[in-house]
Formats: structure tokens, sequence, C-alpha cells
């Protein structure tokens, strides 16, 4: 039992730092409501904070992000 609990938590481990570990695709801005390519030229790294990260588009648009329309991602 300890030992089955062991393995689920290295595994939950594992995952948890690969997922860390991925650069998101995807950059939304929580003040415009829109969202970017990761390389956009019009996200401003230094302000951060107003911005989510997205590994697709599909979850960008859940959340009620639109598409900017520079990068167009
Ligand atoms: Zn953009």
């Amino acid at each position: 039992m300890l030992k089955k609990f062991l393995s689920m938590a290295t595994l939950a481990a594992v995952f948890l730092v690969a997922a860390h570990g991925l650069a998101a695709n995807y950059l939304g801005n929580s003040k415009s409501m829109k969202f970017h390519r990761y390389d956009c030229s019009t996200i401003k790294h230094h302000n951060a904070a107003h911005f989510v990260e997205f590994n697709t588009r599909d979850e960008a648009l859940a959340a009620g992000y639109v598409a900017c329309k520079r990068c167009n991602p």
C-alpha cells in the first residue's frame, strides 16, 4: 500500500516538473483579454504579472481571450 502511494507520488512529482518545464505557447493579457504568440512584439515581458500562460489556443479561447490581430495566434 505504502509502496503504491510512493510510486504515485513520484509519478505526480515527475509530471509536475515536466509540465512546469514546458514553455507555454501562448500568453493571455488579463488586462486587454487578448492572447498572443509567446514571441509577439506587443508583449512587454516586464509586465509579466498581467500575462496568463496557455498551452493551446483552445485553452485561451475557453478562458474568454480573443486572438491578437498582430501575431494572429
Ligand atoms: Zn500578439
